[in-house]
């Protein structure tokens, strides 16, 4: 073991605990019945998202995978086409809910979690047609997972949704997290939501929060939502002590994403020494690290077990792709000490 303290956790970003002061704002959190629309945190938390993002309303939801399928009922109907980055959450992470839940095809296109405005029209299937599955959505992942936590550029996410709405195509984002993605490009968040008509957001990533997503866009659209909520059994009564972590995380956790950034940056460089390990360093843009390990290394599998030996925690993503994530539990000192191990163990050592 590397620390008296138990293993450096590069799993995900969710693996954090509630700070203290989180506790305490969440014991402290005004509450009330939610489903009546009566809890005064989860309201706050509501118009603060929305502001944030520039939308009209916001709407709390458990996670972000009942976001992504609420999104996925309001949008769409069954049977329709939905286009999305390849390897995104919604096909890769969900165990199927797309169909289950919302019955609808996604089309995977694009390569490294991004896409062209071109590549969109190429994949779209046009509606009336006679046997076409009509295409009705567009999803954009921002920052994208299995790609790396790369930001998909904004002025071809500006360029996708112009092209999806000309053609009556609904646009959403899965931006879980966005907040990585805007403090990353230095751009707001509002302003990488505005392409869009619909938006989620994630509190349990990298802003530290036990749980939470939001779902944001107009009115009308977030009045639906509420209706899928409830079906898919997502609407529940005091919430507000989530909310209020989420409150707190937001005034707190987010101008910090910065140091996770710099710490996964840093990790990245000592991993792209390696000459076992494949690490394109222009993925590594904010938090997450995707590698390869090479053919004469040991496979994921092994090298995640034998890490978790050593007191260093990662996932493997593929039979030869490992991530890590960086976030607030872990320190500078522990993403170097980590690399060092994972380096090691790939070079057989
Ligand atoms: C984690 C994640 C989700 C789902 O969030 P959960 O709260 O774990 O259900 C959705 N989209 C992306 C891109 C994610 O990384």
């Amino acid at each position: 073991m590397l620390t008296s303290a138990g293993p450096i956790d590069l799993r995900s970003d969710t693996v954090t605990r509630p700070t203290p002061p989180m506790r305490e704002a969440m014991a402290a959190a005004p509450v009330g019945d939610d489903q009546f629309g009566e809890d005064p945190t989860i309201n706050q938390l509501q118009e603060r998202v929305a502001a944030l993002l520039g939308k009209e309303a916001a709407l709390w939801l458990p996670t972000g995978t009942m976001a992504n399928q609420v999104a996925l009922r309001a949008l769409p109907r069954p049977g329709d086409d939905v286009i999305a980055s390849r390897e995104c959450h919604a096909v890769w992470h969900e165990t199927g809910g797309s169909a289950a839940n919302a019955g609808v095809q996604i089309t995977e296109i694009g390569a490294g979690g991004v896409f062209t405005a071109e590549e969109f029209l190429a994949a779209r299937k046009t509606r009336g047609h006679l046997v076409y599955p009509p295409t009705t959505l567009v999803e954009i992942e921002n920052t994208h997972n299995r790609a790396g936590g790369v930001i998909f550029p904004q002025d071809e996410a500006e360029r996708v949704c112009a092209a999806a709405r000309e053609h009556g195509v609904a646009s959403f984002m899965d931006g879980a997290r966005l907040w990585n993605a805007a403090i990353a490009s230095g751009r707001s968040p509002a302003s990488l939501a505005a392409p869009f008509d619909l938006i989620a957001v994630s509190f349990s990533k990298g802003l530290g929060a036990p749980g939470g997503s939001l779902l944001a866009g107009s009115r009308a659209l977030i009045d639906q939502c509420v209706r899928h909520r409830r079906m898919l059994g997502g609407a529940m009564r005091q919430v507000g002590i989530f909310a209020a972590a989420a409150l707190y995380a937001l005034d707190h956790h987010l101008a910090r994403l910065a140091e996770d950034h710099r710490h996964a940056r840093r990790l990245g460089e000592r991993l792209a020494q390696s000459p076992q390990i494949d690490l394109d360093l222009a993925t590594v843009q904010t938090n997450i690290l995707v590698f390869h390990l090479r053919p004469d290394a040991p496979d994921a599998a092994k090298l995640v077990a034998w890490a978790r030996e050593r007191g260093v925690l990662a996932i493997a993503f593929g039979p030869r792709t490992v991530r890590v994530a960086t976030h607030l539990d872990v320190s500078a000192a522990q993403c170097e000490a980590a690399a060092e191990v994972l380096v090691a163990l790939a070079e057989g050592r």
